[in-house]
């Protein structure tokens, strides 16, 4: 299982795990599963289409959890498949890179120096001496480049870099990765990003502004996604921080947020009931959008406080 709106280094770490466990001698029966559907724009990854939103309730022996910084962020899934009567209680290995993962697994492969989950899952097929195919390595790619903004994050080292001209050895396009899951958004999302950065602000370092469903339904965008509007934010001279305010369907608000290297928001995110990295990281909140910004602006603009040298 991988996370709730999964991005590419969820479905790419889901799907090359199952091309890793299906390369094993005696392989395992596998279900890969997501409680939210696989974005279009992952759907070229091979194996996508296999990704399940209802897994069976088992027997099962274990849960493998990748990408996931919490148990709530495997959805329902996670807890119908664990307390599902068909299944004696599955071992639950999680397989993580988020600094805010309390290490919920009986065993827990958690490492926050890693730039994606991909990069440990290379690691474990290493370390099981199983050989890396061209599908796995398409898969582990669009990890290592969504999660690390193609290369350009400030956890990329010589490790994510070796990593990456590894899988590069069996002929996998960074270019057609980075356009794909990085550059193209439907026309639709630009124009929402237009009027999301009309609304703008910048207040002590904090870069901030809001996706209303009013916005959404004038851009014409029908699902809940906004490109990653918080990483355009963060781009702004002004930023020692980013938030970006997602009105949801259901009435809560998804919290984006970003930091520059030197800064720290996983800790605010981690306080609010969310997760993620030093530099980015989100939580979800009840409430209206308003609500939200009264209570997460103050507690980004304390994390940002004290100005450290660019
Ligand atoms: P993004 O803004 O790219 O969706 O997420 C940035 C990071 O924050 C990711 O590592 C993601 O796992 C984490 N994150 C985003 N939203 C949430 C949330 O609602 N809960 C938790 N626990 N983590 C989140
Ligand atoms: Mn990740």
């Amino acid at each position: 299982m991988c996370h709730i709106h999964p991005d590419g280094d969820a479905i790419g770490s889901l799907l090359a795990f199952g091309w890793l466990l299906a390369a094993l001698p005696d392989p395992p029966t596998v279900v890969l599963a997501c409680a939210d559907s696989v974005p279009p724009a992952l759907q070229f990854l091979p194996g996508a289409d296999g990704i399940t939103a209802a897994p069976p309730a088992g027997p099962w022996d274990a849960i493998v959890a990748l990408d996931a910084s919490d148990p709530a962020r495997l959805g329902d899934i996670y807890r119908a498949v664990l307390d599902s009567p068909a299944s004696e209680q599955p071992d639950v290995l999680v397989i993580d890179h988020h600094i805010t993962n309390p290490g919920f697994g009986a065993l827990n492969y958690v490492d926050p120096a890693a730039a994606a989950t991909a990069q440990l899952v290379l690691r474990l097929a290493d370390a099981l001496a199983v050989p890396i195919r061209d599908e796995a390595a398409l898969c582990l790619m669009t990890g290592l480049v969504t999660d690390t903004l193609a290369f350009r994050t400030s956890n990329v080292d010589a490790a994510v870099l070796a990593a990456a001209s590894r899988l590069a050895d069996h002929g996998v396009s960074i270019a057609a990765i980075v356009q794909r899951t990085l550059s193209d958004q439907p026309a639709a999302i630009l124009r929402l990003w237009g009027l999301a950065l009309s609304e703008l602000r910048v207040e002590d370092g904090v870069v901030w502004s809001v996706v209303t469903r009013a916005m959404r339904a004038a851009a014409g965008v029908t699902g809940e996604e906004d490109g990653k509007l918080v990483s355009q934010l963060i781009n702004a001279a002004e930023a020692r921080a980013a938030v970006l305010f997602n009105e949801q369907a259901d009435g809560t608000v998804e919290v984006d947020l970003r930091a520059r290297p030197g800064y720290d928001i996983a800790q605010v995110a981690l306080s609010l009931g969310g997760g993620g990295h030093p530099q980015a990281a989100g939580c979800t909140l009840p409430g209206g959008w308003a609500e939200a910004r009264a209570r997460v602006l103050p507690l980004v603009r304390a994390a940002v406080e004290v100005a450290r040298p660019r």
